[in-house]
C-alpha cells in the first residue's frame, strides 16, 4: 500500500510560505498529486480544503470537498481538484469562519469573497470557467491563498478574532482567544 502524504504543520512554515509553480503538463506524475491530495483529504476528519504545498508539494493544485457550511454541516460532495486555479472576478467580501489543516484546533474570523469566479483546469485537465458562492468561495479562496505561500492567520485583522476552542463545565463549546506575538 502507498504511503499517505503527511500534511505539513505550522512548524514547516518553509514549505507552507513557499509559492507554488503552475502545471504545465497534465502528465501521470500531475494525477499521482491530484490522487494523493484527495485521499489525504479523506482521512483528515472535518476536512473540506487541501492544497499541494501542505503536502510539501509546490504546484498548483488544489483539493476541495464543496457544499459545506461555516457550521460543517451540510452534505459535502467529494474532493474534487482544480489545477492552475486562477481567480478572474471575486466580491461580496464578508466576515466568515477560517481554519486550515496545517493549523490544527485554530480558528479564525477572516473576510473573504462570498463569490468567486475561477478559470483553471479540472482534473482530466480540461479548462473550467466556474463560480463558487458563499462558504464554497471562502474555501476556494483560502486554498489559492496557499499556492501563494498565503496562510489564513495572515488574514486575521483583530487579535480577537484568533482563537481556538473549549468545553465548558456546562459542555457548551466556548471560544479561547489566542494573542500572536505581535
Ligand atoms: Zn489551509
Amino acid at each position: 500500500m502507498a504511503v499517505k502524504p503527511i500534511v505539513l504543520y505550522s512548524e514547516n512554515e518553509a514549505a507552507l510560505r513557499k509559492k507554488s509553480e503552475p502545471v504545465r503538463v497534465m502528465n501521470r506524475h500531475v494525477k499521482k498529486i491530484i490522487r494523493d491530495l484527495k485521499d489525504t483529504l479523506l482521512h483528515c476528519d472535518n476536512g473540506i480544503g487541501l492544497a499541494a504545498p501542505q503536502i510539501n508539494i509546490h504546484s498548483r493544485i488544489v483539493a476541495v470537498r464543496l457544499n459545506s457550511s461555516a457550521e460543517g454541516e451540510g452534505n459535502l460532495d467529494p474532493p474534487i481538484a482544480l489545477v492552475n486555479p486562477e481567480i478572474v472576478e471575486s466580491s461580496r467580501e464578508e466576515r466568515d469562519f477560517d481554519g486550515c489543516l496545517s493549523f490544527p484546533g485554530l480558528f479564525a474570523e477572516t473576510v473573504r469573497p462570498h463569490y468567486l469566479r475561477v478559470k483553471g483546469l479540472d482534473e482530466r485537465g480540461q479548462p473550467f470557467d466556474r463560480v463558487f458562492e458563499g462558504f464554497d468561495a471562502v474555501l476556494v479562496h483560502h486554498e489559492i491563498d496557499h499556492l501563494n505561500g498565503v496562510l489564513f492567520i495572515d488574514r486575521v485583522t483583530r487579535p480577537e478574532d484568533l482563537y481556538t476552542v473549549r468545553e465548558d463545565e456546562e459542555g457548551n463549546i466556548i471560544r479561547v482567544p489566542v494573542t500572536m506575538g505581535k
